[in-house]
């Protein structure tokens, strides 16, 4: 009895025997083939969804340090002039 089950494929929706298909849930070779590239499609984009957003508006480089020595160094300069 269970041998008559008919399900649909989930790839073309083909009503076909599940325990007649060596590729199920799918109807046959092809449909699985398409559904596991699906598959790895999305395993693709997944990764980089989840990569997170960082943003370069802050500089590395920038010292408030440094920059009171470039102060001092205008200073320098004035006196020098
Ligand atoms: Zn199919």
């Amino acid at each position: 009895m269970n041998k008559l089950l008919k399900v649909k494929c989930p790839q073309c929706s083909l009503a076909f025997l599940y325990y007649e298909s060596i590729y199920r849930p799918f109807c046959s070779e092809r449909c699985k083939q398409i559904d596991l590239g699906h598959w790895f499609q999305e395993s693709y984009v997944v990764p980089v969804k989840g990569t997170p957003v960082v943003e370069d508006e802050s500089d590395p480089e920038f010292n408030p340090d440094d920059d009171m020595e470039s102060g001092n160094d205008e200073d320098n300069s004035d006196n020098d002039y």
